[in-house]
């Protein structure tokens, strides 16, 4: 059977930058992006999405609902 693949989608403009998310992915896949988003901040970014494990730890963490994660077919 095929790995199941996941899509990480952040809603960057909602995103304030707090890292919680970052702190708690336990394959260390989210990073700060160095662009600051409409809110000026530093918005979470996925480094290889292919690695994600679909745990939603990242999405259950964040107080402001900015993370939305897919299983792709
Ligand atoms: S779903 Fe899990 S493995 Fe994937 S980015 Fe979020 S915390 Fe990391
Ligand atoms: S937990 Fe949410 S608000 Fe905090 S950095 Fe991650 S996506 Fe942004």
């Amino acid at each position: 059977m095929p790995k199941k693949q996941f899509k990480v989608v952040f809603d960057r403009d909602r995103c304030k930058g707090c890292e919680l998310c970052k702190t708690f992915c336990p394959k260390k896949l989210i990073e700060m992006d160095t662009q600051v988003n409409a809110r000026g901040y530093c918005p979470a970014t996925m480094t290889d999405q292919t690695q994600c494990i679909g745990c939603q730890s990242c999405a259950m963490v964040c107080p402001d609902g900015a993370i939305a994660i897919y299983e792709e077919e």
